[in-house]
């Protein structure tokens, strides 16, 4: 039986194409896949092309299981947790699946096998996540990258104590966190970005939000804080003059969560004013299962404020070209292929 597909061919071009629809083998299941959201990581491969379909942000419903498949149930609906891990080491054990040891170089949906741009989806069974009846796909989505990759930062950042926050760059990313903070009762929250569209979104969600084409947004935040800078400063936009901007818009023992992903040779530089502020830095990368279900109720619980307003587009699968001259052109906040 094959499936719909769809692939970044490089050059910002998309091919629909038919491919057998997977199977599970012996610990594994297919997932029939719902939703997968658009993510900011895959430009590259959007620009240069990959050889097979990405998409690592799925939800959907298992529609075959593998033999020895214990944890999810045909017709169970579930998310796709994005890296390996073995299941089997104490922190795997403690639900602490990012520290794993098994999988040094990483093993990602999408990259290191074909992801949710499909109609059918294959991981090992461990990666499927139970998702709540009381959520929607595009919630558990949302779920994933969105809230889960900031909230982790934010949990290792002490983000509860800050009365007052940055974050520099308002995409999906730095968008979760800034609705993350709001919802964390966060009394003042700043928020930077070069883009009029996702600036008017930081400020509906609560943020005051600073132009960065603008304003020097640094001199901004000390303006606006009696010149002592703020508690906690989020960087989500992967660029080394952002995270320097984030070490000085920091105050005196404040802390600095680098979210975004910086080039590989980016090395931060140690200058007199970091060396001389007691600075904490936090740098962390998606977050472990445990977290999963942890905010899977603080969702049904409605903790987090106006997330549903992130998703401003669904696209069919179909409309995949679309999607993505729209998502990548900066014209949508988290825009989602939807499947019926
Ligand atoms: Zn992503
Ligand atoms: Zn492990």
């Amino acid at each position: 039986m094959e499936m719909k597909t769809a692939r970044f061919l490089g050059n910002k071009k998309v091919a629909l194409e038919r491919k057998e629809k997977p199977k599970a083998g012996p610990g594994q299941v297919v997932i029939e896949v719902k939703a997968c959201g658009l993510c900011g990581s895959e430009r590259p491969q959007y620009l240069a092309g990959f050889h097979h379909h990405q998409g690592h942000e799925a939800a959907g419903v298992v529609s075959e299981i593998g033999d020895g498949v214990t944890n999810v149930k045909l017709g169970e609906r579930v998310v796709g947790y994005l890296t390996g891990f073995c299941g089997e080491c104490e922190a795997c054990k403690a639900g602490l699946t990012t520290a794993c040891q098994a999988y040094p170089e990483k093993e990602n949906m999408g990259w290191a096998y074909p992801g949710g741009f499909a109609e059918y989806l294959l991981v090992d069974a461990q990666n499927a996540l139970p998702l709540d009846d009381s959520l929607s796909f595009a919630e558990g989505v949302l779920l994933l990258d969105t809230l889960g990759t900031p909230y982790h930062g934010l949990r290792l950042a002490g983000a509860k104590k800050a009365k007052t926050a940055a974050v520099i760059g308002c995409g999906t990313v730095g968008l979760g966190t800034v609705i993350i903070l709001k919802s964390l009762g966060v009394e003042k929250i700043f928020a930077s970005d070069v883009s009029a569209y996702r600036l008017e979104k930081a400020a509906e969600f609560g943020a005051v939000a600073i132009d960065a084409a603008k304003h020097d947004v640094v001199e901004f935040i000390r303006e606006n804080t009696a010149n002592s800078g703020v508690d906690l400063v989020v960087e989500a936009v992967g660029r080394p003059a952002t995270l320097e901007q984030a070490v000085k818009a920091a105050r005196f023992g404040g802390t600095v969560l680098g979210l975004g992903e910086q080039p590989d040779e980016f090395k931060l530089q140690i200058d007199l004013e970091m060396r001389l502020k007691d600075l904490t830095f936090v740098r962390s990368w998606y977050f472990p299962v445990k977290e999963y279900y942890e905010n899977m109720e603080l969702m049904k619980d409605g903790f987090f404020q106006d997330i549903n307003k992130l998703v401003t587009h669904t696209f069919p699968l179909e409309k995949m070209q679309k999607a993505c001259d729209l998502f990548y052109g900066g014209e949508t906040l988290k825009a989602i292929i939807k499947f019926s």
